[in-house]
């Protein structure tokens, strides 16, 4: 459980040789979706270049709309292998339904829990019982309470490679898409052990407010970052606006790394 730890010891959890957690600061980087083999490379090769932790990419989707791409699916999955073999970044994606378990972990060194699937406990227990590192993601209007419990669910089943994720919440506030709650960082790291990773792309759902949010979010003290890049963001198939150019990565990253190194 997350609170057998004695305060101030941190856990870090290995993936595939890096560590995630107690001093070592992150930065997962990678398209929002697996698009085509072309876009998948083309990213993987810049983010990796540049010095990213991990590669992130979507093969299944959590689209608001039905009607809307859902994501290549395994042949999503497939290209992240081959970015993955490739590059040598570990790999995150997310994982919707416990029925896809088996195919994501051909792939996947972490799995990512989505905001809308946080309190889908089967699913949560179901990751639990595989042993793999686990990235869950806020729910839209969840506590931080609601957030920790949803750990325990993974951390229950013997699974003690969980990372926290803030990716914004749902408040009064209209001119953004989510507000980013920068003071769930310092409160996560107060009432867990777990390392806290922060998302600065779907708050904002515009690529000019990620620098600062992904700043303040290292001065904050987070662990790590998962961010969106893409290599021709105009063209994205789904979250355009908010994905920074491949190009621009690695001067995102020193700027990042420096906030990072001062907290
Ligand atoms: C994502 O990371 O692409 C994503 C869909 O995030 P969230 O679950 O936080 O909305
Ligand atoms: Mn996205």
């Amino acid at each position: 459980s997350s609170n057998q730890f004695k305060s101030g010891e941190r856990s870090v959890i290995e993936i595939d040789g890096r560590r995630i957690g107690g001093e070592h600061f992150s930065m997962i980087a990678g398209p929002c979706t697996v698009e085509s083999r072309d876009q998948v490379l083309t990213t993987a090769d810049a983010v990796a270049a540049a010095g990213a932790s991990m590669f992130r990419g979507g093969a299944y989707k959590p689209r608001s709309s039905p009607y809307s791409f859902q994501g290549l699916g395994q042949e999503g999955l497939h290209l992240l292998a081959e970015a993955k073999e490739r590059t040598g970044l570990p790999i995150v994606t997310e994982l919707m339904d416990a029925r896809d378990v088996e195919p994501i972990l051909e792939v996947a060194d972490v799995i990512q829990v989505g905001a809308r699937n946080m309190q889908n406990y089967p699913l949560l227990a179901e990751i639990g019982r595989t042993g793999r590192p686990v990235l869950i993601k806020r729910g839209l209007s969840s506590t931080l309470e609601e957030l920790l419990m949803a750990a325990e669910y993974v951390l229950k089943e013997g699974n003690p490679n969980v990372m926290l994720c803030e990716r914004g919440i749902r408040t009064f506030e209209t001119a953004y898409r989510f507000t980013l709650d920068i003071m769930a960082i310092p409160m996560l790291k107060e009432l867990s052990h777990l390392p806290v990773i922060v998302d600065p792309s779907h708050a904002p759902g515009r690529r000019d407010m990620v620098l600062p949010l992904s700043l303040a979010a290292a001065a904050a003290g987070a662990d790590g970052i998962i961010v969106e890049v893409h290599p021709d963001p105009e063209q994205a198939i789904c979250d355009g606006p908010q994905q920074i150019y491949a190009d621009d990565f690695a001067a995102y990253l020193e700027q990042v790394e420096r906030a990072a190194a001062v907290a």
